[in-house]
């Protein structure tokens, strides 16, 4: 958000065909599938078959399980780190009566983010006002801090028995690069409703992953118009749409997974062709751009980011219609 904002100084200049950019809060930042496989990626190299030794609750209101509690996590061994959707779920092999391991799962939201630590602080975590929502201590010293900035907290950690036992990881659709995902599946999925395509990309009970963020880089991959009604596509459409959300969704995995924690958020600002850069030259395609500018459409608390010239036709989407739209 204000981070965000300080990346570009020229952001909230008024560039003609960009209405509304001014006051617009761009969440390039908020971790998506690539971003939370990486720091899934991450914990696990680092947490593997150590002990927790203890899990400290900084943030009472991140918190939405009381039972299995934090310290029914502690004395156990991290058996992995997985991903589902936009949820990490840190496994731990705990000695406890009903047996089976326990999980702590949590999802980042818009300002949550993972801070790992070699040697954290020997002091005991109070609970404050300050960013860190939870930490998890392992046996060496090592571990994590889930940390929320801001003051809208909507990071959410639950422990449970089984990360299905959480609604919004039950109700999670098809994971965009598992085997499952086919050009088939994909052509039902855009046939159940007809919907603009980028609300169903975004749509975690259809895909499971994707945000604003790789929705745009996804649709300007498949030049297509990101309110293109999901029924309107032909086969050779829906095949091009798939390949686009395979290859962008590989490639960022690979850009990301590798990098500390840390380095992730500004990898993926890096990596955008036009998400978040709106009055930008947009880069086109083989290396030669297009002769447009990246383009932005604005809502009440995001905007989205697409090229007229490879997307819609050479005519900029229209800024109030298409809000209305998109509700
Ligand atoms: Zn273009």
């Amino acid at each position: 958000m204000h981070s965000a904002r300080r990346r570009r100084a020229d952001e909230d200049r008024p560039t003609a065909g960009c209405p509304r950019r001014a006051r617009v809060r761009h969440d390039g930042h908020v971790p998506e599938l690539p971003e939370v496989e990486a720091l899934a990626r991450f914990l696990r190299e680092r947490t593997a078959g150590r002990a927790v030794d203890r899990i400290e609750v900084g943030a009472i209101s991140a918190l939405k399980t009381f039972r299995p509690t934090p310290d029914d996590l502690a004395g156990g061994t991290v058996a992995g780190v997985a991903r589902h959707g936009k949820w990490l779920d840190l496994t731990v092999d705990v000695d406890a009566p009903g047996g089976g391991p326990l999980h702590l799962v949590w999802h980042l939201a818009r300002a949550g983010w993972v801070r790992w630590s070699d040697a954290l602080s020997p002091t005991p975590v109070r609970p404050g006002k300050s960013p860190l929502a939870l930490r998890v201590r392992l046996d060496d010293g090592s571990g994590f801090d889930i940390t929320e900035a801001g003051t809208r907290k909507k990071v959410a950690v639950h422990a449970v028995h089984d990360p299905a036992q959480v609604e919004r990881i039950a109700t999670l659709g098809v994971e965009p690069l598992s085997d499952d995902f086919t050009v088939e599946r994909l052509t039902e999925l855009m046939a159940a409703r007809n919907q603009q395509v980028k609300g169903l990309l975004r749509d975690q009970g259809t895909i499971a992953g994707i945000g604003n963020a790789y929705s745009d880089e996804i649709l300007h991959a498949a030049r297509t118009s990101p309110f293109a009604l999901t029924r309107s596509f032909d086969a050779e459409h829906v095949t091009t749409l798939y390949r686009a959300i395979r290859d962008v969704l590989t490639e960022a995995v690979l850009t990301a997974s590798g990098r500390p924690a840390a380095e992730l958020k500004d990898a993926k600002r890096r990596g955008m062709r036009v998400h978040g850069r709106a009055g930008e030259p947009c880069p086109g395609w083989n290396g030669i751009p297009c002769g447009d500018t990246v383009h932005e459409v604005s809502f009440a608390d995001s905007s989205l980011q697409y090229c007229p010239t490879c997307q819609t036709g050479g005519k900029p989407l229209a800024d109030r219609r298409l809000s209305r739209l998109l509700k």
